[in-house]
């Protein structure tokens, strides 16, 4: 015969095992973390009175402090035993995601209310009639018949829980509904079998299993909540979503991009960033408990936050939006840094705003592109019917159909030689037009396209049609000597560039000197081995490399120095400084250690006569300044017929 009380110690370690493991795993933050925290105390304290009122019904005497403590402990223990299946309940429902949208409701109040006073009152009037159970001379308890309405309303009670699961069974995952639901027939069937067998105590021992089951099944709490700013995960974020989608719950998202995190990065260093993180999300914790709305915080990744209202109203909403634009568009004294923050905040209706519930993955990873850049939050409801919004939108859509409809060309813009007096290359630049918007810009679908991994067929098609170009017979007449290829960062890390870029050479039969591709600096820092050896290879092998938009990032000198470049190409927004006289200081200064280090140097973006003169007059201590100019003074990008035109039209001059 099992002695029952060892299975109450049992239960007590166990449920202490899991206290533990839940404070050093610090995983009672988030509402779901926090209820399972809040059960699992409750079961504890219950079985820790049921253990010590056992132990004092056996081993003490028949004596008034000892019956009298032994009835405080069996009070104590029904006390918190009332507490156990509300709170489960709430546990599920905050797994199910609606637990706030339930407790905004007077009707759920007041049934919790019930669920926990209803055993409570029947308990505690035993106190007044004694016809419930009592303990008697042999220091045993004795239940009455009427003690069977407890076993009755538990039974009811997991009714509810399996009832509450079942309807909102299309809420959770196949996976997780099986978890959840296994619990409460568990304790179901418990209750019924305690009903006909009062005296055989395993009921904690049960319930300390099943919170155990739980507990190694659907509790993972770093999947809720983020470590770097103590906000719920993306995780829980779109698991939410989804299920309030599906429900079409009506709610808003207010959502907030960091959009110069890269730039606060390199200034504070990551660790202290990801401290940062943490105290944004307190400003916007302490935001949403001042303004007392209902709302849950989470952090996306990306520096991108995201804040779920569910029923507050517009203007609430809009006020909470206002005052984190007003944070964020001030300094943030951090530590011993300034912050100065660049904040995007759009606020979406779920459902009414969303299409789908797939887009709005795509809405996190993009919003910051299409919303205004102003002090301001603003609705998507009010910004998504411009035709600009729908562009950037449909961006993918757009691609797909440029690529399989051939509506990308390639336009040429001649690159003037100031040694030469004439056009000797050209650099070639994508162009886009779509039948519904028209002409859409290389700096709008390219970052588009490098997202969806289109970038790389693009790339195809403008190396096949540039050796194509290269290999006819206009260009052979034309004198040019080469065209520039811009290569965008993905392209840079390619696996097969170089493989790629010399099958085109030898599909057309030109020679790799007639190709010259264009890098930016920045594309060494995804992944700096692969980009290395694929400038090196191509190198060696003939082609001869551009640095592109010197002078508008960080310049890296280091980076100059160690690759084999033989072009720097002075961005615009450089060059367009060069009225101011200190301005001038530098692009000389810079244009004079650039060519100390064996470098050419061209001019981009060069608009007018007066620009072209300086440039061709630049000299910088004896050293001849700059070799080539690009610009619209001389040309736009043409496409190929009307490029050639040019060239034949210049010799003619
Ligand atoms: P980029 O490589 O720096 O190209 C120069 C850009 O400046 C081109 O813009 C050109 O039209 C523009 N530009 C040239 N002269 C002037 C001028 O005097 N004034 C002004 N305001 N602009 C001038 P575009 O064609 O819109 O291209 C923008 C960027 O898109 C390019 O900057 C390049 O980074 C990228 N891109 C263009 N074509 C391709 C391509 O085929 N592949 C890749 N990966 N990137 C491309
Ligand atoms: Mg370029
Ligand atoms: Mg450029």
């Amino acid at each position: 015969m099992i002695d029952f009380s060892y299975l109450d110690l049992c239960a007590i370690s166990v449920l202490l095992t899991l206290i533990i493991s839940t404070i050093i795993r610090k995983s009672f933050k988030g509402l779901s973390n926090r209820l399972f925290f809040l059960e699992l105390i409750c079961l504890f304290l219950c079985t820790a009175c049921y253990i010590t009122y056992s132990m004092i019904l056996k081993k003490s005497e028949f004596t008034e402090p000892y019956i009298k403590l032994a009835y405080v402990f069996i009070y104590f223990y029904y006390f918190f035993k009332s507490f156990i299946i509300p709170i489960a309940l709430c546990y599920v429902l905050s797994l199910l995601g609606n637990f706030s949208t339930h407790t905004r409701s007077i009707y759920f109040r007041l049934l919790i209310i019930l669920l926990v006073l209803v055993p409570l009152v029947y308990v505690f009037s035993n106190l007044i009639s004694h016809r419930l159970f009592y303990i008697n001379h042999t220091m045993t308890i004795v239940t009455s018949r009427a003690f069977v309405f407890l076993y009755i309303n538990n039974f009811f009670e997991c009714l509810l829980c399996l009832f509450t699961i079942f309807i909102y069974r299309n809420l959770l995952n196949k996976k997780r509904y099986i978890q959840v639901f296994l619990i409460f027939p568990f304790i179901l069937g418990l209750t019924i079998y305690l009903s006909f067998f009062p005296n055989e105590e395993i009921e904690l021992f049960a319930y300390a299993m099943a919170v155990y089951l739980v507990f190694i099944t659907s509790q993972r709490p770093e999947l809720v909540v983020n470590s770097h700013t103590n906000a719920n995960t993306l995780f829980l974020f779109m698991d939410k979503f989804t299920k309030l989608y599906k429900m079409r719950s009506s709610g808003c998202i207010i959502f907030i991009k960091i959009v110069n995190c890269d730039n606060i990065n390199l200034y504070i260093g990551l660790a202290r960033y990801n401290e940062f993180l943490t105290k944004l999300s307190s400003i916007f914790m302490d935001i949403i408990k001042k303004e007392k709305i209902f709302a849950d915080l989470y952090y996306l990744e990306n520096s991108v936050f995201a804040i779920y209202v569910e029923k507050n109203s517009a203007s609430e909403i809009q006020f909470v939006s206002q005052q984190i634009a007003k944070i964020l568009q001030e300094k943030i004294y951090f530590q011993v840094f300034e912050i100065l923050t660049d904040a995007r905040i759009c606020i979406v209706r779920n459902p009414e705003d969303i299409s789908s519930s797939e887009y709005i993955h795509y809405f996190i990873k993009n919003f910051h592109l299409v919303v205004p850049k102003t002090n301001n939050a603003f609705w998507l409801k009010d910004i998504s019917a411009t035709k600009e919004f729908r562009m950037k939108y449909e961006i993918e859509k757009i691609l797909d159909r440029a690529l399989r409809n051939n509506f990308l060309e390639v336009y040429y813009q001649p690159i003037y030689s100031i040694k030469e007096d004439n056009f000797h290359s050209a650099e070639a630049l994508i162009r886009l037009k779509d039948p519904e918007y028209g002409f859409i810009p290389p700096k709008v679908f390219l970052p588009g396209a490098e997202d969806n991994g289109s970038i790389f067929e693009i790339g195809n098609f403008v190396f096949d049609t540039v050796c194509k170009f290269i290999a006819s017979e206009q260009f052979k007449k034309s004198g040019l000597r080469y065209i520039e290829v811009n290569l965008s960062t993905s392209q840079c890390v390619e696996a097969n560039l170089v493989e790629k870029v010399m099958n085109y050479i030898t599909k057309y039969g030109i020679s790799p000197s007639q190709l010259r591709l264009e890098i930016t600096e920045n594309a060494s820092e995804f992944n700096p081995v692969i980009f290395e050896q694929n400038v090196q290879a191509l190198h060696q092998r003939g082609i001869s490399f551009a640095l592109d938009d010197y002078g508008t990032g960080y310049s890296n000198i280091g980076k100059i120095i160690s690759l084999p470049i033989d072009v720097i190409k002075l961005g615009k927004s450089f060059v367009d400084e060069i009225d101011d006289p200190e301005m001038l200081i530098v692009i000389k200064d810079t244009i004079k250690m650039l060519k100390t280090l064996g470098k050419e140097i061209l001019a981009e973006g060069v608009e007018d006569e007066r620009v072209v003169r300086i440039f061709k007059e630049l000299k910088c201590d004896l050293i001849q300044g700059c070799e080539y100019i690009q610009g619209f003074y001389f040309s736009k990008p043409l496409p190929e017929k009307d490029f050639l035109h040019f060239i034949n039209q210049q010799h003619l001059v």
